[in-house]
């Protein structure tokens, strides 16, 4: 049952599966909240709630035997321009994966349904209270790198995460060698030293947070702005300098490739952008998330910074 299933998560589409048991995260969840205590995830309040299903799949989904971890990548083989300004990050060059990933998720739960009768299946992308990193480290889908992201030697970290919390008794994987070895090249590369130490990024200090996370209304606080180093959304800057990404494993989603071929968007213009063609343009992107407004408080950053 559990090969079929795996086989059926590759047909599906995705790179990668691996199985855990649905055991409580004891020792993830003390680190979890210690992130939490020492105010990393900064105003993410969201992170602070439902500790207990955090922890514990089964207050999710009762009686959870099985969590089924998934990798969908996103590598295209295209670069930025090092000097470029107005940077997006890998991720959201395509269409949105809170929009590709469910269906897959969706075909996968119907599977797992036909192979294990009566059981009963939740999916999540992050799009609820699951520490899918966490997760994907217990099922050994991979390992957990110092930048933080989750790495597998044959995709490295350009990968998006999904899991399946299911009641089906599925014989769990063996959790991944970690392969960071003396490697400290992301530490090194951080623009603005946001991986406080190994397997510990300050939100509050990365890029990705400013520019993704907050609010179209607060400042980018001037030690960020100016060390953007170019980055308009999100940034790569530790998973570009990480070794096991050069390997470069193109993904077979076309969905993941660059909409009309844009890495970046010149902030000047973003500037100017009128709210409908704004929404035509994004429409499926994750560039919707911080709505216009962050985009542009983005781009005066990276105006004002440079
Ligand atoms: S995403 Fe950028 S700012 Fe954030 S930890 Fe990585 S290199 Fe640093
Ligand atoms: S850059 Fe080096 S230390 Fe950082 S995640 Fe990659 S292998 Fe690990």
């Amino acid at each position: 049952m559990t090969e079929a299933i795996k086989r059926a998560a590759i047909d599906i589409g995705f790179d990668a599966v691996a199985i855990a048991r649905a055991e409580p995260l004891d020792q993830e969840m003390e680190h979890y909240r210690q992130w939490l205590e020492s105010g990393y995830h900064g105003t993410m309040g969201y992170m602070e709630r439902n500790l207990d299903s955090r922890y514990d799949v089964g207050n999710i989904v009762e009686g959870a035997r099985s969590v089924v971890v998934v990798a969908k990548n996103y590598f295209t083989p295209h670069k930025h321009d090092s000097a470029s300004s107005g940077k997006i990050a890998r991720y959201a060059w395509g269409d949105d994966y809170h929009d590709v990933l469910p269906p897959m998720l969706d075909a996968l739960c119907v599977e797992i349904a036909e192979h294990a009768p009566g059981s009963v299946s939740r999916r999540y992308t992050d799009t609820g209270p699951v520490l899918e990193k966490q997760w994907a480290v217990r099922s050994g889908l991979g390992w957990q790198g110092k930048n933080g992201n989750i790495l597998r030697r044959d995709i490295g970290s350009w990968f998006f995460i999904g899991v399946v919390i299911t009641t089906a008794d599925l014989r769990p994987d063996e959790p991944m060698d970690d392969y960071c070895g003396t490697c400290t090249a992301c530490l090194d590369a951080c623009p603005t030293k946001a991986i406080v130490q190994p397997l510990v990024v300050d939100a509050t200090k990365c890029i990705s947070y400013w520019t993704i996370e907050t609010k179209a209304d607060v400042d980018i606080p001037l030690p960020i702005a100016e060390n953007l180093d170019g980055w308009l959304f999100g940034c790569d800057a530790c998973q570009d300098v990480c070794p096991w990404n050069r390997f470069e494993t193109p993904t077979s989603e076309v969905r993941f490739q660059p909409r009309l071929g844009e890495l970046a968007l010149d902030p000047t213009s973003v500037l100017t952008l009128q709210p409908d063609l704004f929404s035509e343009r994004f429409r499926r992107s994750p560039l919707k998330r911080p709505k216009l407004g962050g985009l542009q408080r983005n781009a005066r950053a990276l105006i004002s910074g440079d």
